[in-house]
């Protein structure tokens, strides 16, 4: 979302008759996209700006930092403008903000689209909802024209792209049931012609039968990222997730009944404040059971602003770091058994540039000679494979041993 949103400035910004430059040598002023997700992005985001601010003679720096923490920014950058609104933002370079602006011509094989924005959910660790405000879906026509300008530059893949995505249609993200992106799919699969889509993250209790049965369709990629956070019903509850452990079952048990073949991943958070050692192991109970072919797995990191920042049993960092690294053990070992059991498949790889490119599934191959932005069929080898966590040898009995 942050890169879609750096986009559309620079495509505004463009328009108005601005020149964009990719070193600061050559600018006249450096615009900082911040990001707040984490303590150790807003860190990285303040040290970018500060040292650009050294550098250029004008800074700006815009997105979530400066939303959820107008002062601390406005302390961090003297001198420099800060932005909590966009539209402010692009007044100031003299761009007429209510016009809407096209994307400029992309380069990219894969392009993101954004089809919703914000969150109106609570979730107790959550800074994002904070700096994107309430949740919208954008239009099914206008993100259908999106994709068909797309299609029209040669991309051969989208990535629909929100904060909360498969909210999508719903008044208010908190109403699950609403939520129908199963509706947008079959509105893009039916009135475009886009060789792939791709989803990102998905929070399973917006996911309907209606969705699962579309996922069937060989155009959406047959790879679902889930938004699991925890495997302990009890964790779960203290996030403020929305969803128990059984919709996250649902969702698996849904989604490989129609696509046997489909590569899951989840995002899981380790030592989230209270976690018992029960806790963790329901959480390790969960990703052994349904065999997610790859793990995002975050140590807790206190986000101040959270109710879950102020919790007073936080976990230490060591224990953290323990828990963490035990589930990415089991989640290196799931991947290694996916990936094996993908070895000798014909698999459609979108070819990215650099001579290698992705699967469906989200394996990266090598593809010497194809044109970027093609679609090649290719057998998955070890040769062609460029997965580090790839085995060398697969041997079966490896994978079956309990955890
Ligand atoms: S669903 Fe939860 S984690 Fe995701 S953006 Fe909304 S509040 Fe944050």
């Amino acid at each position: 979302m942050n890169q879609l949103d750096s986009a559309r400035v620079g495509a505004a910004l463009q328009r108005a008759g601005h020149q964009l430059v990719t070193t600061e040598r050559e600018a006249e002023c450096v615009l900082v996209n911040t990001c707040t997700v984490t303590a150790e992005a807003e860190r990285k985001s303040r040290q970018i700006a500060r040292s650009a601010g050294r550098r250029v003679p004008r800074l700006a720096v815009m997105g979530c930092g400066p939303k959820v923490a107008p002062l601390q920014w406005h302390e961090a950058v003297p001198g420099g403008s800060v932005f909590t609104d966009d539209n402010v933002l692009l007044s100031s370079f003299n761009v007429k903000p209510e016009e809407p602006v096209p994307l400029a011509p992309t380069r990219r094989a894969r392009q993101h689209v954004a089809v919703q924005m914000g969150c109106d959910n609570r979730c107790t660790f959550c800074i994002t909802r904070s700096a994107r405000g309430a949740h919208q879906s954008l239009p099914a026509d206008a993100i259908v024209e999106q994709v068909r300008a797309l299609e029209a530059q040669g991309v051969n893949e989208v990535v629909l792209t929100g904060i909360n995505l498969a909210a999508w249609g719903a008044e208010n993200s908190n109403r699950e049931r609403e939520a129908r992106l199963h509706t947008l799919l079959e509105t893009l699969l039916h009135k475009t012609t886009i060789p792939r889509i791709r989803l990102s993250s998905l929070g399973p209790q917006y996911l309907h039968p209606p969705f699962f049965d579309l996922l069937a369709e060989p155009r959406i990629c047959a790879y679902l990222h889930l938004s699991v956070q925890s495997g302990s019903p009890s964790v779960l509850q203290r996030m403020g997730r929305g969803h128990g452990r059984e919709e996250v079952v649902r969702a698996v048990e849904a989604a490989r009944r129609v696509r046997p073949e489909v590569a899951l991943a989840a995002d899981i958070i380790a030592g989230f404040p209270g976690e018992t050692e029960a806790e963790h192991a329901e959480t390790r109970a969960l990703i052994q059971r349904l065999r997610f072919a790859k793990l995002h797995l975050f140590p807790y990191s206190p986000r101040a602003g959270t109710v879950a920042s102020d919790l007073t049993e936080q976990i230490s960092p060591a224990e953290k770091k323990r828990r963490t690294a035990d589930l990415r053990a089991l989640g290196n070992r799931l991947r290694h058994a996916f990936i094996a059991g993908q070895m000798g498949t014909r698999q459609i790889v979108l070819v990215e540039g650099r001579e290698n490119g992705l699967t469906g599934h989200y394996l990266r191959v090598r593809t010497p000679g194809a044109p970027k932005g093609a679609l090649v069929e290719m057998v998955l080898t070890s040769e062609n494979l460029m997965e580090p966590e790839a085995p060398a040898t697969f041997r079966p009995e490896e994978y079956e041993r309990p955890c």
